[in-house]
């Protein structure tokens, strides 16, 4: 499961709980990104902070576990980099990339899209009401063999973003029962997301 989780909620992890549950996955490796490939370092929290917040957040589910693959290959955390190397630890694996809908609706732009379908099948999570119509339409540039390996699940609870937690941190607002409390206490520990700027 990729994703910048700035910082990582109870979307993510219900997300993840369901696309083991719905494609029965042995089990589900978070991989926070090192670098974000589309955006600006000032408006995303240090690495070593959103990686460290997603080890407290997976650290109690026996299925979970995290990778620290795009930390320390330094540089743009492109996913084909990511899933080049998770082919090659194992080959005869089942790769699933797990992500937000809205993020694998640009796949299409993403560094080497070739390398991220032959690696891996994609799972699309979106909220209920989500349009399919705004995936299908990726099907006229990729064509139907990759659209093939694109599979969507709806997630009610995705109605939780990283961007509505870091506004309400911004505001003094509480963000309890929307991130796994270690992860709220590391936020205010560390006085994450109180800067407009960060
Ligand atoms: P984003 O563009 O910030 O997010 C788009 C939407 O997807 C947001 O609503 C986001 O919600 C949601 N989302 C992101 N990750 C999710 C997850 N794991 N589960 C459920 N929803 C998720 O996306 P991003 O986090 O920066 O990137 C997503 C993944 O795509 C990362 O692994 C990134 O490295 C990869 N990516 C690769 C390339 C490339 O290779 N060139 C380019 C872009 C993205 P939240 O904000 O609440 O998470």
């Amino acid at each position: 499961m990729g994703g910048t989780f700035n910082p990582i909620h109870y979307g993510h992890l219900v997300t993840a709980e369901a696309a083991r549950d719905a494609f029965g996955l042995d089990e589900v490796v978070f991989i926070p990104s090192g670098q974000p490939p589309h955006k600006p370092p000032r408006e995303v929290a240090r690495a070593e902070d959103r990686y460290l917040m997603t080890l407290l957040a997976v650290a109690t589910n026996v299925h979970f576990d995290l990778s620290r693959v795009e930390l320390d290959r330094g540089g743009p955390s492109y996913t084909s980099d990511t899933l080049a190397y998770f082919h090659t630890l194992d080959p005869t694996v089942d790769w699933y990339f797990i992500s937000g809908a809205d993020a694998i609706l640009e796949i299409a732009s993403w560094h080497a899209p070739e390398d991220i379908f032959r690696y891996a099948h994609l799972i699309a999570a979106s909220r209920p009401g989500y349009s399919l119509e705004r995936l299908t339409a990726l099907e006229s540039k990729l064509g139907r063999e990759r659209m093939a390996r694109i599979h969507q699940l709806e997630v009610p609870a995705l109605a939780i973003s990283s961007s509505q937690i870091r506004e309400r941190v911004r505001q003094g607002l509480s963000i309890k029962y929307l991130v796994p409390e270690a992860v709220e206490q590391y936020i205010a520990k560390k006085g994450l997301y109180r800067d407009p700027e960060g």
